[in-house]
């Protein structure tokens, strides 16, 4: 059995008094449309100088820059900065490093 996409999944409709009730009293209360949600960048780029630049000399671009290997892509290491970059570009390589699933089913 091969697992549907979300949107294809079934969905039971809540028309019942009881399951209204039930859903109101859940919310504390609250129905209607939910508000719209702020205008928030999920992503914000760094803006340091160097930030992201590969690595090809083996002399950071600024003092303290961390050099970060990519994986999985063939790219090649870059410089970032200490703490959230390097994390950031550290997790994307981790996370390229896993193979991916290229049949579906199958099971
Ligand atoms: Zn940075």
């Amino acid at each position: 059995m091969t697992a549907r996409p979300r949107a294809q999944r079934p969905r039971l409709p809540e028309t019942s008094q009881g399951q209204r009730a039930a859903r109101h009293a859940w919310n504390g209360g609250l129905t209607g449309k939910t508000r719209t949600g702020a205008e928030v960048a999920p992503y914000t780029w760094c803006t340091a100088p160097g930030c992201g630049s590969e690595a090809t000399t083996g002399q950071p671009p600024a003092a303290g820059m961390v050099q970060v290997a990519a994986a999985g892509d063939g790219a090649g290491a870059r410089w970032w900065c200490p703490g959230r970059c390097a994390v950031l570009a550290r997790t994307r390589a981790e996370l390229r490093a896993i193979p991916m699933r290229t049949t579906g089913g199958g099971r």
